[in-house]
């Protein structure tokens, strides 16, 4: 497993043999940084790919959202409409479930 490492002033977590001399989000110097235990590593690593699955959720959620929107504007019959607006509301329970479970990730450090 590689060796990595959080910014102690903005939380970013780098990858690599050493700390970054100055951290990529926020600037602070390398003597800022901490060496994550493998412990606390591992969950960052086995988080990564449903991490990523989440937002993509969170993404097509949007993406539902917006073309539900596009239906409603068009206003083909009210039984269209209906379903349309039926799906906005359905993608805001999609997207906000899944930006939960981000959240409780984040606070448990699988991020
Ligand atoms: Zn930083």
């Amino acid at each position: 497993m590689k060796k990595l490492w959080r910014c102690g002033v903005c939380g970013y977590i780098h990858e690599g043999d050493d700390a970054p001399n100055a951290c990529p989000k926020c600037g602070a110097p390398k003597d800022k940084f901490t060496q994550l235990s493998d412990g606390e590593a591992e969950k960052i690593y086995i988080s990564d790919r449903t991490n990523d699955i989440h937002m993509e959720i969170i993404n097509l959620a949007g993406r539902i959202a917006a073309l539900a929107q596009e239906g409603i504007d068009i206003d083909l019959d009210p039984p269209c409409v209906a379903l349309f607006k039926d799906a906005i509301k359905e993608s805001w329970v999609i997207k906000q479930r899944s930006k939960a479970e981000l959240e409780g990730h984040m606070k448990r450090g699988k991020w």
